[in-house]
């Protein structure tokens, strides 16, 4: 019955059934269904070829009764507004569980970033600032990195929103170069998140990670640091994939040939013949799956042949209710994204107190407290899980929504 829904109507229904198990009323759970606000753009754009493109961008701010909202921007053909709205519940969930004195937000622009040029997408990152600017602030709605956007296109951001204020604004967006307020650790936050997340469900296994076989579905920002974080610590990374197609190998890839050869986007695999699809990919032996893609891949049809005991959800929303249902009755330990890949949000708030005072931090001092937050985040979580016998995603939604409910309530909002 689920199978059907959308990923809006699905993150829906299990916010729904985390706060009737929490005992809100029905007005509650009518809030935290929708974003407080969903903001369409059309964005023209003069391209290199001197024709006008329009195109439509979105900003969804789903609740800022805790602090501003924050969340990524995402460029990519694919956007849509339902889309965005689950990304923005998302995030919620996430700053609720890494504890985070934020909501959740979300952008996304329908636009094909592989296919435009360094300066197309200078001018569309800096129309889509002007386009939102009003709703958006250091104190009201901070963006950051997502699929396809990276430090360059958060620097253009920061640059627009602070001429538009006619002040400089670091702490307007996170995941910003270093030389312009970045964190260190920014860049690979999400992986390292990721990395500590497996570490605690093999120890909650009881398995080692010397020579686990894991299979990362993706190579973006996410999945190609998590398998050269996985390969250095001596696990066997023996399947990687992109846009195009996947590598698999039971012996074990060269990840960091494969590192140094993908390109920005992440692409790799069109410089091999050998290579088989994402959805093969899935199904082959691993011990660690770990989707770091986009939505969707992990659904009833395939749910039953994947061979992982762990799966770790890096890509925001990779598996639907159904697999998740079949996966938990199969005993595999499932990482939910709001959980697993909150590293990078993690660090994005790291990155803004910095901002905020002025003051930065090493390296060390950066992962050190991305640790201590991970690691109590995954504790609880999975302490409900068992307490409670619930599934790791509802035991992780019914940790993220307390707290933007409660603090509803207390605003009188509820
Ligand atoms: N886009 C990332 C996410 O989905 C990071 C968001 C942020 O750093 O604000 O969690």
């Amino acid at each position: 019955m689920t199978e059907n829904l959308n990923v809006l109507q699905s993150t829906q229904f299990v916010v729904e059934k985390a706060l009737t198990l929490l005992g809100y009323p029905q007005v509650m759970i009518e809030l935290l269904k929708e974003p407080l606000r969903m903001m369409t753009v059309r964005i023209p754009i003069r391209m290199d070829d001197d024709s006008v493109r329009i195109f439509t961008g979105y900003r969804a701010q789903h609740n800022d009764a805790v602090g501003p909202t924050k969340g990524g921007v995402r460029f990519h053909p694919d956007v849509n507004e339902d889309e965005v709205k689950a990304l923005s519940i998302w995030m919620s969930l996430k700053c609720g569980i890494v504890d985070l004195p934020f909501g959740g937000g979300k952008g996304g622009i329908i636009c094909d970033p592989r296919t435009m040029s360094f300066r197309e997408l200078e001018r569309l990152s800096r129309g889509y600032v002007r386009a939102i600017s009003q709703i958006v602030g250091p104190t009201k709605d901070i963006p950051a990195p997502d699929v396809m956007t990276n430090s360059q296109i958060m620097a253009w951001m920061m640059d627009e929103y602070s001429r538009i204020r006619e002040f400089d604004a670091p702490n307007f967006i996170t995941g910003k170069p270093v030389v312009l307020g970045g964190s260190q650790g920014r860049e690979t936050a999400t992986a390292k998140g990721v990395a500590i997340m497996i570490n605690l469900a093999l120890l909650k296994r009881k398995l080692p990670l010397l020579d686990t076989r894991v299979i990362i579905q993706g190579f973006g920002n996410a999945g190609s640091y998590l398998a050269k974080f996985m390969h250095d610590a001596g696990a066997r990374v023996v399947g990687i994939s992109d846009f195009y197609g996947a590598l698999y190998d039971e012996k074990g890839l060269d990840i960091n040939s494969l590192l140094d050869r993908r390109d920005s986007f992440g692409t790799v695999t069109k410089l091999f013949t050998n290579t088989i699809t994402n959805k093969e990919l899935l199904e082959r032996p691993c011990d660690i799956l770990v989707p770091a893609a986009i939505e969707n891949q992990i659904t009833s049809d395939n749910a039953e042949r994947i061979q992982a005991s762990i799966i770790v959800e890096a890509a925001n929303g990779p598996t639907t209710l159904a697999a998740t249902k079949i996966l938990t009755e199969r005993d595999v330990l499932i990482v939910p994204d709001v959980l697993a890949n909150a590293g990078g949000v993690v660090v994005s708030y790291f990155e803004w107190v910095q901002n905020n005072q002025g003051y930065y931090w090493t390296e060390a001092e950066v992962h050190a407290k991305l640790q201590v937050v991970m690691e109590k985040s995954f504790e609880n979580v999975y302490t409900i899980h068992k307490e409670k016998n619930i599934d790791m995603r509802l035991a992780a939604y019914t940790v993220g929504v307390q707290k933007m409910a409660e603090a509803s309530k207390f605003r009188g909002w509820v």
